[in-house]
């Protein structure tokens, strides 16, 4: 991974998609008037500008950008310029019809859709790093660009052009060697689905796939690992003329199509759009962000599209009620972000998005109450941002793990259970663990875990072996681990690791592990999982019954539902049984001491109680603590560096909170007062209070 390219300067970034490509010139000038109304210092430019560039093949468009890198630099504001990849112009599909992918039924897909281009077209290629290069010579060394946004949004191709399917046969015979070793990783035995040659290798449609399951698998990663060289590409074209600008692309969060740790490996920021719902609970934004802050070792990163108020495309077009906007941006920023930027400045008065929250509504005022909202968030971020720009998320001892391939195998295996609950799961893991103020990361498969302490692994289906690829590229034959081997060495040096039912059933092919389960896992957690009875939900719900001492704070039995193991113990100890059914006395919850580490294994789902419980349990063990003691609905989070710590508290109801400081004191950097004991939160209240000092110690404080 070669070192990223930082964002200069060092500051709070606010802004957001800004089209001067659809308006006249006396709004563009109003438009800087209201920037700076805003304390806007960062736009998105030219996002999907490409028939406005270049209007004919070869004949550019400068004058509206010139002016508006002109217009905006001399504002102060910065600008972000995207390379217009995800919408091509019309001559360029009617002069080569071959840049637009072949759907499944083998059939050109017509101009009009964005994102729907043939990443292996050579002519596609050619255009596409034409336009690239046009943009990084006219404008790559101007004052005002500080960050390339190259394209936007991209979402898994789904071509099946002759091209594509030729593209796949050679990643996979790079993959597997030969093919009688594909064979055997596929099991294609089975339903005769034995290739005597790579030849005969089809792309997978979506009904086939379901019957090839290792097929569809590398035919997802393949999509993916096609357009990350896609995105490679565009960002070669613009290094070799402006290397010193970082380069970043729009990420989706919990996207399913890309592995975004290889895209995170091309990007020097991190950058992703968070549509949250409103009134969703507060953990799902926190755990995406945790998410695509961990894609690049926990750099600072940037929140780079969220509605100022409603989305167009969400079943209802729900308000954020006055103070979400900015507790929301300032909940992004407690979880690393730099930024809080919006799709988009102001509202088309055409197009699909013309209904699309902006900054600017269609009537222009800078009275409307969405702007004002905005505007006052921008004075605060100006404020804040000599003493938040420059920290980046403490660091946490707690980890989790995420990985994209295993969610692929899981979600594509027939059975056990239609359920395919990945994202759901880890998910609630991460509730658990943030809702107690304990600072958590995602982490990837292969980044360094010796940070951390703890290391949960909620339905980890997929345990690499390590063997494949056989060849490849270099970069790929880099991420090649041996996770079983990993995750034991991590625990022999004295971590904790938690993992769940649905564990360790098979390796980076589908092929599940001739130990059973949890295979390369049954040594390290000392037990063996005979089989697992499963259920839809609320259908044949259990309990689960705590032995004593098991949980520093214990009901007496909680509620499990959906997944039941049957664990055979081998040196595991039991932690809790099932209350109920044929299987009611047998374990569900071990601990097994494993070198000079710990390894839990949850076998059933347990209700949010028993997680909170359990967890609790396990980081007073390993000696973590709270940042603060929990408050329902409150969040609290921290930046730390340059010297200082920042605690970040977000009161996510729309009622007044109390949140006890303990021994902490210190200024809340938006309003200036001076805090100790407790802070008050206001309905979506914010602080970020500056920790000066610890208070003499008293007895507990009864606030
Ligand atoms: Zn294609």
């Amino acid at each position: 991974m070669s070192h990223p390219i930082p964002l200069k300067p060092v500051r709070l970034w606010h802004g957001g998609d800004y089209n001067p490509d659809q308006w006249p010139r006396d709004i563009c000038e109003e438009d800087a008037r209201l920037m700076q109304l805003a304390h806007i210092n960062i736009a998105s430019v030219a996002i999907f500008a490409w028939s406005q560039l270049e209007p004919e093949p070869g004949k550019y468009a400068w004058e509206w950008l010139d002016e508006t890198f002109e217009r905006l630099h001399r504002s102060g504001v910065s600008i972000a310029l995207a390379t217009p990849s995800a919408a091509h112009p019309r001559w360029l599909t009617q002069q080569h019809p071959e840049v637009m992918e072949v759907n499944e039924q083998g059939q050109r897909v017509q101009h009009g859709i964005r994102q729907r281009f043939c990443p292996s077209s050579p002519v596609f290629r050619e255009h596409v790093e034409r336009i690239d290069r046009a943009l990084a010579e006219r404008y790559g060394r101007h004052p005002a660009l500080v960050l390339w946004h190259v394209s936007n949004e991209y979402a898994a191709p789904r071509c099946y052009c002759d091209l594509c399917a030729d593209g796949f046969r050679r990643w996979l015979k790079d993959r597997y060697g030969s093919i009688d070793v594909l064979n055997r990783q596929w099991w294609g035995a089975f339903w005769s689905q034995r290739f005597n040659d790579f030849d005969q290798i089809p792309a997978p449609t979506v009904q086939t796939g379901r019957a090839w399951q290792g097929l569809m698998l590398d035919w997802k990663r393949y999509q993916s690992c096609l357009l990350c060289e896609f995105f490679k590409f565009e960002v070669a074209a613009l290094r070799k003329i402006s290397p010193d600008i970082p380069v970043t692309t729009n990420l989706m969060g919990h996207y399913g199509g890309l592995d975004y740790a290889k895209f995170a490996d091309v990007m020097d920021v991190i950058s992703w759009d968070c549509y949250a719902k409103v009134h969703g609970d507060p953990s799902g934004p926190a755990y995406a962000h945790a998410y695509m802050r961990g894609l690049k070792d926990q750099r600072p990163w940037l929140l780079m599209e969220q509605t100022p108020s409603a989305t167009n495309w969400q079943e209802a077009a729900t308000l954020k009620p006055p103070g979400v906007a900015a507790l929301w941006s300032w909940q992004a920023i407690g979880h690393g972000s730099d930024s809080a930027m919006y799709f988009q400045w102001r509202r088309s008065r055409g197009g699909p998005e013309k209904m699309h929250g902006a900054v600017v509504e269609h009537a222009g005022s800078e009275k409307a109450r969405v702007f004002q909202e905005i505007a006052a968030l921008g004075a605060d971020m100006a404020k804040a941002s000599g003493k938040v720009a420059g920290t980046r998320v403490a660091a946490a001892k707690i980890g989790i793990l995420y990985d994209q391939e295993c969610r692929w195998a899981f979600e594509g295996s027939g059975g056990p259970g239609h359920q395919k609950p990945y994202v759901e799961t880890v998910g609630k893991h991460y509730k658990a663990i943030w809702r107690q103020n304990l600072p958590v990361d995602l982490v990837r498969m292969d980044a360094d875990w010796s940070p951390y302490k703890l290391l949960v692994a909620p339905m980890l289906y997929m345990v690499k072996s390590g063997e494949f690829p056989q060849n490849g590229t270099p970069e790929q034959l880099r991420t090649r681990i041996d996770e079983g081997a990993k995750i034991e060495q991590f625990v022999k040096a004295g971590g904790t690791f938690v993992t769940t039912y649905l564990s360790g059933y098979v390796n980076e092919n589908d092929h599940v592990y001739d130990l059973g389960y949890p295979g390369p896992l049954r040594k390290l957690l000392g037990l063996w999982v005979d089989e697992m009875d499963n259920s839809k939900p609320g259908e044949n719900p259990n309990t689960l019954v705590p032995v004593k001492h098991a949980l520093k704070r214990s009901k007496k039995r909680y509620a499990c539902d959906q997944y039941f193991d049957q664990i055979v113990l081998e040196g595991a100890e039991a932690l809790a049984h099932y209350g109920a059914n044929w299987y009611a006395g047998k374990p569900c919850v071990t601990r097994n001491r494993f070198g000079r580490g710990t390894a839990y294994y949850l076998g059933c789902a347990a209700d949010d109680d028993f997680l909170r419980d359990f967890y609790a349990t396990v980081a007073e063990r390993i000696g973590l603590e709270p940042l603060l003691d929990p408050v329902k609905g409150v969040e609290v989070l921290e930046r730390s560096g340059t010297g200082r710590r920042l605690l970040f508290l977000l009161n996510h109801t729309d009622e007044r909170k109390n949140v006890r400081l303990g021994d902490l004191r210190g200024v809340d950097l938006l309003s200036g007062e001076e805090l100790a004991k407790k802070a008050r939160l206001a309905p979506y209240g914010v602080r970020i209070l500056e920790v000066t000092g610890i208070a003499p110690r008293k007895k507990k404080d009864r606030s």
